[in-house]
């Protein structure tokens, strides 16, 4: 019993974060946000964990794992594991990387994982299982999540702490927004009660362009009462592109530039938020 106790007090005092950058919209910046947000984190002194959660395996290419197909154990074959009973060794699946953080990598087999969920009897928490036996290395997890609102992401919501949605201020982005809002709350409601949104991150913001600022403005007025909208912006640069063709992060590609100034910024915010948290839960805990 006591051995018991001992260990929920364990998962009382992880320390570390679980982030999901979530987005069923296809490409708003959750991979860019991921990568960078991550490496922000690190350079602050966190040690970090990049899991990628999407079969397009965007995120581990970006951080240079160029060849998917020859990584001898990526998350899709853990998470079988988890679904099969079996026991996984997730740190032997870790990759480290030259930006300071480390990867646990997907290929495009982690489609199958999809349907294969299903069917799965604890089909809502596979990456929660896998993303716990390492959690106690971490200070922040950050999940990069596919474009859509299936399994897969509904796990990376079952495993995460809180939400960032990176969001390109366009005109359809508002009616997304809504949805992917409703669907976090149905996870809440239904399995993660401890849930929260962290906050909406403008990303590729052209500031000078008027829909910009008409999109960012419509989006604070119909949620920045109960939702944060982020004080960093990420602006447009195509330097940016050219980093993720080059299978690095902004800070190792073009330290100097507005996005790397701006994901630094972001990184801080993200920290801040992150220790008022901790240190609001370990007040709780004392009471
Ligand atoms: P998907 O939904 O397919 O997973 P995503 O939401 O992860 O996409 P990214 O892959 O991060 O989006 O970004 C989409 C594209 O936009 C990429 O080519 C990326 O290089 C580019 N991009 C990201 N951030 C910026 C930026 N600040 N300025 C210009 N281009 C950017
Ligand atoms: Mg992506």
């Amino acid at each position: 019993k006591a051995a018991k106790s001992m260990r929920k007090e364990d998962a009382a005092m992880s320390n570390c974060k679980v982030i999901a950058l979530t987005n069923q919209k296809g490409g708003v910046g959750k991979t860019t946000t991921a990568v960078n947000l991550g490496v922000s984190l690190a350079q602050q002194g966190k040690k970090v964990l990049l899991v990628d959660a999407d079969a397009q395996a965007n995120l581990t290419m970006a951080l240079g794992y160029t060849k998917t197909d020859n990584l001898p154990i990526t998350l899709s074959d853990l998470m079988q594991n988890v679904i099969d009973g079996k026991s996984v060794d997730v740190p032997n699946g870790i990759l480290r990387t030259d930006e300071g953080v480390d990867l646990l990598p997907s290929c495009v087999e982690l489609a199958g994982i999809e349907t294969t969920l299903i069917d799965a009897k604890n089909r809502d928490s596979v990456l929660k299982t896998c993303i716990s036996e390492v959690k106690k290395n971490y200070d922040y997890v950050l999940i990069d999540c596919m474009p859509a609102l299936g399994m897969l992401t509904i796990n990376a919501l079952a495993a995460a702490d809180s939400v960032v949605i990176p969001n390109q201020p366009h005109y359809f982005s508002i009616k997304g927004l809504e949805q992917l809002i409703r669907s976090v709350s149905r996870v809440k409601r239904q399995i993660n009660p401890n849930l929260r949104i962290d906050g909406i991150l403008m990303t590729m913001v052209m500031p000078r362009t008027r829909i910009t600022q008409t999109v960012i403005s419509t989006v604070k007025n119909a949620y920045g009462r109960n939702i944060r909208i982020f004080d960093t912006q990420i602006p447009f640069s195509i330097r940016a592109v050219e980093a993720t063709a080059e299978g690095k992060s902004i800070f190792s590609y073009d330290k100097s530039g507005k996005v790397a100034a701006a994901y630094e910024q972001f990184g801080k915010e993200v920290a801040d938020i992150g220790e008022k948290q901790r240190n609001k839960n370990r007040a709780d805990r004392l009471r």
